[in-house]
């Protein structure tokens, strides 16, 4: 019989095979500092004579999603960036510290969020996204404006176009931002969701308890559709270790997928978070509950990258629905939706009482 514990060790976060590095970004601090994080684990680290970031062509299309996907590279995030945006019903502003992920979600949101090869952009101009984010304080309209939140300040998520904590190890970024907040005295919480466990860089940061780390959790019977990410144990056991270390905590149960045995499968989820978060004193959770959905757009690219899944994408079984950018989605059906949404709040309530849900989607 397998070692239990080796279910709940953080596995080790997958490392690019080469980092990229545009001219503009070698002008940055915290440019430099990954550079030297990269010499320092051994990544071959490859300057750009510009800004444009390109992968020498590949022989088919399986070729170049890998090349991509195994690549990083550090740019200046654009203007565009610093002008923060809303990020509905998740936090008030988003703040990105990179686009794209190296692993493999057979759902992930970004294939239809993000054009070109699923290279993973971080930025090296942390400083400049640091420095506007006192423009947005006390301007929100997301949770700043829900009676049930706006106790949590202005929020800012940084988990909307990359997972902070599968790029970290290379990056420092999430790191400094968790910093850069615990030092900001002002009624502000930083966002993070992750699909991923190493968080030992995270525990003795002062954090001023100013950030909410959530584990992006679904039941192990379906981690067939998360390649590359650790496993929901090891996830659950990095949520402990940070509720231990005093930031507040919180379960993104995403996406809910209702495949053969969903309910049997979410309720042995429920029972493994609730094991994993028992006994934490002063245990500050949430919980968000987004269910899965796509696009015609995303569809394409995922069924492109994994034609092998057997995650169902089928727009005849789905409710269609407009975007906030008047495009279109696939949602579960209503009765589907209704079938889901009780169950989800019965078995929180009913196993995880301290989890306050703060949506359903
Ligand atoms: Fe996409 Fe998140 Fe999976 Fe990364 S961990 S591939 S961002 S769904």
């Amino acid at each position: 019989m397998a070692d239990p514990s080796i279910a709940s060790a953080p596995r080790r976060t997958r490392l690019p095979r080469r980092l990229l590095v545009t001219r503009s970004a070698q002008e940055h601090a915290h440019g430099r500092s990954i550079v030297a994080r990269a010499e320092g684990l051994g990544i071959p680290v490859v300057p750009l004579p510009a800004n444009q970031v390109r992968l020498p062509p590949q022989p088919d299309e399986r070729r170049a999603y890998a090349e991509a996907k195994a690549t990083m590279a550090l740019v200046v995030a654009p203007p565009s960036k610093l002008r923060l945006q809303p990020i509905a019903p998740s936090a008030d502003w988003r703040v990105d510290l990179a686009e794209g992920c190296p692993a493999h979600c057979a759902y992930c949101y970004l294939a239809g969020s993000l054009s070109g090869p699923p290279i993973t952009r971080v930025y090296a101009n942390l400083d400049e996204i640091e420095a506007v984010l006192p423009d947005f304080l006390g301007k929100g309209r997301i949770t700043s404006r829900s009676r049930a939140r706006a106790h949590e300040g202005t929020t800012f998520e940084a988990s909307c176009y990359t997972d902070p904590l599968a790029i970290e190890p290379l990056t420092g970024s999430l790191a400094a931002l968790i910093r850069h907040f615990g030092a900001w005295d002002a009624d502000v919480q930083l966002r993070f969701t992750s699909k991923f466990a190493d968080v030992s860089s995270m525990l003795d940061l002062p954090h001023g308890g100013r950030t909410r780390m959530r584990a992006s959790v679904n039941p192990p019977a379906f981690h067939r559709f998360e390649a590359g990410t650790d496993r929901v144990a090891a996830r659950l056991a990095a949520l402990r270790a940070m509720a231990l270390a005093g930031y507040k905590v919180g379960l993104t149960i995403a996406p809910i997928i209702a495949a053969e045995g969903w309910r049997e499968a979410y309720a042995g989820l429920i029972d493994l978070a609730a094991e994993a978060l028992s006994g934490l004193p002063g245990l500050d959770l949430t919980a968000e509950l987004i269910t899965h959905r796509f696009t015609p757009g995303s569809r394409e690219v995922l069924a492109s990258w994994y034609p092998g899944s057997d995650l169902e994408m089928d727009p005849a079984l789905r409710a269609e629905k407009r975007t906030k950018f008047a495009g279109t989605k696939f949602v579960y059906p209503p009765e589907l939706m209704t079938e889901l949404k009780t169950f989800f709040h019965a078995e929180l309530a009913a196993k995880l009482p301290e989890a306050r849900v703060l949506y359903w989607t």
